[in-house]
């Protein structure tokens, strides 16, 4: 997979207070596993303002945005549409042609939902993708979708632009300034 393809996530629907700390790590999740960039709902600004403040600390590139109309976003996307939803086609049979749209350039954006979403989601993602066809959490498949997506390439990317940089150690907590890192 081409490691320029821009890879947007959408998290489609917030509940406020219910959602506040699922929709934050939606955010998180995304910019930790690959995406380039995170939409939330405009009623998700909280967790707008905790993703960028990470952003902001430990590195990107990763964008985040909020949009109002998430249908108008979705139907004005141009390129692929991955739906994860675990009424969909099994990941380990429909990743491989996602990726493959990929390398030809093809922007994707990837939704999950939060409350319930509507029906014309299913019809206008051009897959819809289940990570088991069981119910879980939003947060466990973008984590797995993005894994496969990426083949695991997502966990040796560099990070730009940090303030701080852990350092990673068998036992302990440690945090340094960026420009002091080895
Ligand atoms: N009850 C909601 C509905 O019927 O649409 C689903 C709520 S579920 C907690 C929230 C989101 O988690 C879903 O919209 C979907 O994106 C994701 N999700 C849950 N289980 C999944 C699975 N097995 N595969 C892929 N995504 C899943």
């Amino acid at each position: 997979m081409n490691d320029s393809t821009a890879v947007t996530v959408l998290r489609y629907g917030h509940r406020p207070g219910r959602d506040d700390r699922v929709t934050t790590h939606v955010g998180l999740t995304a910019r930790a596993l690959g995406a380039d960039r995170v939409v939330f709902p405009d009623n998700a600004s909280g967790s707008a303002e905790t993703v960028r403040s990470v952003t902001d600390r430990f590195g990107g590139p990763f964008r985040v945005e909020c949009r109002g109309d998430q249908q108008g976003f979705v139907r004005e996307w141009d390129g692929a549409i991955a739906h994860l939803t675990m009424y969909g086609e099994p990941i380990q049979d429909v990743v491989g042609s996602v990726r493959d749209r990929a390398v030809d350039g093809d922007p994707l954006l990837v939704v999950v939902g939060g409350e319930k979403v509507p029906w014309a989601l299913y019809e206008q993602a051009t897959v819809n993708v289940a990570v088991t066809n069981q119910p879980h959490s939003e947060i466990a498949g973008l984590a797995v979708f993005l894994d496969a997506l990426f083949e695991g390439r997502e966990l040796d990317r560099e990070w730009v632009d940090a303030d701080r940089r852990v350092v990673p150690e068998a036992t302990g907590k440690t945090v340094v300034d960026a420009d002091d890192a080895p």
